[in-house]
């Protein structure tokens, strides 16, 4: 299998290259030259693994320059109870609706699922070809913590992780600066979370200082992270399917809500459905920062610009530009590079770009279907899921269920993507139901260890001096 850039320039690659090399040439996203096919059999061949053996086997379809075994062993490694105590739980909350676990891992938030097995492929990639890789990242929360604990004592690679000084929570920064590996770089700049990703932007676009320190990237663009993604959407069918008798079993269709930001958990999801997968729906679900909503029902994309975005309490949803929406406008354009680029194009020129004439496939030809949740949606959502089944869920997750309940179908299972756990918004869950979410001792340790952090001021050189006196070489 071979990875071509989807504005059509570059050369193609392999799955560890691509993995390596992070943007194409050429700026556009890496996406698969033909995605596999999974036939019914051969998804009703999968039905007795356990989740390692069912991520290499998804993930084999992808990575086919690494041999089973190795990537066999990569997943056992990636997905231990050591770090997942339990691997996506199906949990009903009511007749209609059934909560995907994927929170289960050491961030308490879904982007363990991908990041744990990027950190296990990037070791093996790079132990490979010998090199050393100094991620540089700018992070509001989730995804630097569940970077970093991903690559925390791994060789080859270290982790510059920049985060806007005391705009983080207690609970965020413990997750992060607890840690005390020597390839963590916690990095706290004195500004804004803008501030934090220009800087990254300037270095990242340093071409020679690029290269001369290894820099590289793991954010949501990452293809390691959508594959490993797509993993968990056959697990919850084949579990869903469990029940099913076995000759009604290949056309038994289930549908999903996805609480969306960057466009990525989705994505992974659109994937599996283009691999065969029998998904009815890919319900997407957004908070006030509804820029996909919009899109999704009008054609009409229009990203907004940072000071147009809201500070929601779903946060990690708070975005108004989403990286791998090119990834589907590049199968929705019939996989054509030169419409992808035209469209670009008008987007760089206008603001926009309008596909409205389009509109009615989105919903049919690839099932997705949308809508928006508000912060007063999600008071009432947490409290009606935990009235109902006595079950606390957190923020993004309940933007998730209110949307879902709006696109639910008689005999379709509804299943809800829980993308963090509640002990990570506890504000809002005691605005919510007035309760105090509990703490297990190991989450209270973790808020009361000694922190690592450096604190830097928002200033390209001092970012420069301290990651050439800390990169690995
Ligand atoms: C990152 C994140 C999202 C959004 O995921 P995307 O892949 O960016 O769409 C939703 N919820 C939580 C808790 C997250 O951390």
């Amino acid at each position: 299998m071979q990875y071509i850039s989807t504005r059509g320039g570059g050369t193609s690659r392999t799955y560890s290259e691509t993995l390596l090399r992070g943007l194409a040439d050429d700026g556009g996203l890496a996406v698969p030259q033909e995605l596999p096919r999974v036939e019914a059999e051969t998804l009703e061949s999968w039905r007795a693994l356990d989740y390692p053996a069912l991520a290499a086997a998804v993930l084999g379809l992808f990575a086919t320059d690494i041999p089973a075994d190795d990537l066999a062993r990569l997943c056992t490694a990636a997905y231990t109870s050591d770090l997942f105590p339990t691997l996506v739980p199906l949990r009903p909350v009511d007749g209609d609706l059934t909560l995907v676990g994927l929170s289960e891992g050491p961030t308490l938030a879904f982007k363990d699922m991908a990041m744990q097995f990027l950190g296990q492929a990037l070791e093996y990639a790079l132990e490979k070809t010998g090199g050393v890789l100094n991620v540089l990242g700018a992070t509001s929360g989730d995804t630097g913590s569940a970077a970093e604990h991903a690559l925390r004592g791994k060789d080859r690679v270290s982790v510059f992780m920049l985060s806007p000084q005391g705009r983080m929570s207690p609970f965020q920064r413990a997750q992060m600066f607890s840690l005390q590996d020597d390839n963590v770089h916690n990095i706290a700049v004195a500004g804004v979370f803008d501030d934090c990703q220009n800087l990254v932007k300037q270095l990242a676009g340093d071409l020679a200082f690029k290269a001369e320190h290894s820099l590289g990237a793991v954010n949501s663009i990452n293809l390691a992270r959508i594959t490993a993604q797509s993993v968990y959407y056959f697990w919850a069918w084949l579990r869903a399917s469990d029940a099913v008798a076995s000759d009604e079993r290949a056309g038994f269709e289930v549908s999903f809500s996805v609480p969306t930001g960057n466009f990525g958990n989705i994505l992974s999801g659109h994937y599996a459905r283009a691999m065969g997968l029998p998904i009815r729906r890919l319900v997407l679900a957004t908070n006030e920062n509804n820029v996909l909503d919009e899109f999704f029902r009008t054609g009409v994309y229009r990203p907004r610009s940072a000071a147009q975005t809201h500070a929601t309490s779903s946060p990690s949803m708070d975005i108004s530009k989403a990286s791998n929406l090119e990834r589907f406008i590049y199968d929705l354009v019939g996989q054509d590079p030169e419409r992808l680029r035209a469209l670009w194009a008008e987007l760089d020129a206008t603001g926009a770009f309008d596909l409205s004439a389009e509109q009615p496939r989105f919903a049919d030809e690839f099932g997705i279907v949308s809508g928006t949740s508000t912060h007063a949606d999600r008071l009432a959502t947490i409290r009606a899921v935990h009235e109902a089944s006595g079950e606390i869920i957190d923020p993004h997750t309940a933007d998730g269920v209110r949307v879902a309940r709006d696109h639910v179908e008689a005999g379709v299972p509804m299943l809800v993507l829980e993308t963090a756990k509640p002990q990570k918004f506890a504000e809002t869950i005691l605005e919510a139901i007035g309760l105090e979410v509990e703490l297990s001792p190991a989450l209270r340790d973790m808020l009361d260890a000694p922190q690592r952090v450096t604190e830097l001021e928002d200033d390209e050189a001092a970012l420069r001096t301290f990651i050439d006196e800390h990169a690995l070489r």
